[in-house]
């Protein structure tokens, strides 16, 4: 059985001799997908008995934070690939067996991204501006899309659309090469640069039905908070939560290495014992160990059976990548000037580091859901807001 953890770390430490190179040419890591397919980790959540490694959600988590210490790009952009995938093998093991061909697909070789994001919903993906115009057979599809992250590599890409005759919101799955499907290189960014989230066209793209996984009707509300939700939005939100705090930890090896190591000219001791590096370093602990704890607190408890509540798995995401941030600009604080020079990554940390809040549920969002559910108002309430 594949360590997973070791294979992590020395995967980390390789991916982090060429991220500065990665993040300034802005061009995605092809060898890193490379190297993680030859180790099978792109293959380590689809179930032992259809080909994979059986990987379970803590240890996903575990590892993506130890690979984002290393390139955060990377980690990131194989995280689209890994939760979906990851969170229908819970379903798998749980006794769902639809997914079964994408499991086989995955263990063949494929590499799933997608977008699910249009420049005019944002990042409401529960209705899409592009539209999906029935014809004999499936769909006719024109428009654009953007954010779509593995954009250069994937294999098989996941999109919605909207139903013109219904309205409904189609969520389907196409080959690359499928006729009309093209991808733009639109990733000219602060952070994550070497995410190659690019944008999506559609011209004229012809979906077969059989290709539409399921059609939703936006007039009708979030869908029911079942099990597959849970499953799916708690995949996304502990592993995105666990790149951020991966990237905060490489920040805090960094800074506190620094500190300690850097005896300025008339002292006789390290930087590290002057009191402001003291409580800036205690206060980054008091950022980083309540967010890994609620990480870890949400994993223990899906683990003992709980299904999450939206409002859990908001908290756990919010929390992360906010503190995170945080954690990032005091470690920026403890080094100094030197930190902003591209010769050390703290600057690339920091400005990776701030795209966790862009992730769904955005911070402002967040806010509402798990605000409504502190106070017991009912999240589909209207009117949203009180107008006197
Ligand atoms: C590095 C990176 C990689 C990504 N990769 C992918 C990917 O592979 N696939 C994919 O589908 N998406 C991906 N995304 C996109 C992401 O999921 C969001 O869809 C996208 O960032 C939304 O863009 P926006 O913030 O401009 O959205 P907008 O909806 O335009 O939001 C603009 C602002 O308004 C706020 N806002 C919007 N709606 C509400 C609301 N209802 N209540 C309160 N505030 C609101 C938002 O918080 C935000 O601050 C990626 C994003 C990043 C940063």
């Amino acid at each position: 059985m594949t360590d997973w953890i070791s294979t992590a770390t020395e995967l980390a430490d390789e991916f982090a001799k060429r991220a500065g190179e990665i993040d300034r040419e802005g061009r995605f890591p092809v060898e890193n997908l490379d190297r993680l397919r030859e180790v099978g980790y792109l293959t380590a959540v689809v179930p032992e008995e259809l080909g994979g490694g059986g990987a379970d959600l803590a240890t996903m988590a575990a590892c993506q934070k130890i690979i984002a210490g290393g390139c955060a790009s990377t980690a990131l952009a194989t995280n689209m690939h890994l939760f979906g995938v990851g969170a229908a093998a819970e379903g798998w093991a749980a006794g769902e067996r639809a997914a079964e061909p994408i499991f086989r697909m995955v263990a063949g070789g494929a590499v799933v991204g997608g977008s699910l994001t249009d420049a005019a919903t944002g990042l409401n993906v529960r209705t899409s501006s592009t539209p999906a115009v029935p014809v004999d057979g499936g769909y006719r599809i024109s428009g654009r899309k953007s954010f779509c992250s593995l954009a250069p590599v994937l294999t098989f890409f996941w999109g919605t659309a909207a139903d013109t005759g219904t309205g409904r919101l189609l969520l389907f799955g196409l080959p690359r090469d499928t006729p009309g499907l093209s991808f733009v290189d639109t990733w000219d960014t602060m952070a994550m640069r070497g995410t190659g989230s690019w944008d999506v066209r559609f011209d004229d793209v012809f979906v077969p039905a059989a290709a539409v996984q399921r059609g939703t009707d936006p007039a009708a509300g979030p869908p029911v908070w079942d099990a597959v939700q849970e499953r799916t939005f708690a995949w996304f939100a502990v592993s995105v939560a666990s790149v951020y705090l991966g990237i905060a930890r490489a920040a805090c090896r960094l800074a506190y290495e620094y500190v300690t190591s850097r005896t300025v000219t008339g002292a006789t001791l390290p930087m590290s014992r002057q009191p402001a590096q003291v409580y800036s370093a205690a206060e980054i602990e008091l950022l980083l160990r309540p967010a890994e704890a609620l990480v870890s607190d949400g994993l223990a408890r899906r683990a003992a059976g709980e299904r999450l509540q939206p409002a859990d798995i908001q908290t756990i995401k919010y929390t992360a990548v906010n503190a995170a941030a945080a954690a990032v600009d005091r470690c920026v604080r403890m080094v100094g000037g030197h930190g902003i020079f591209r010769t050390l990554p703290l600057e690339r940390f920091y400005r990776d580091v701030r795209a966790g809040q862009f992730h769904p549920p955005s911070n402002d969002v967040a806010l509402e859901t798990i605000g409504r559910a502190t106070l017991g108002i009912d999240p589909l309430a209207e009117p949203r807001w009180p107008a006197d």
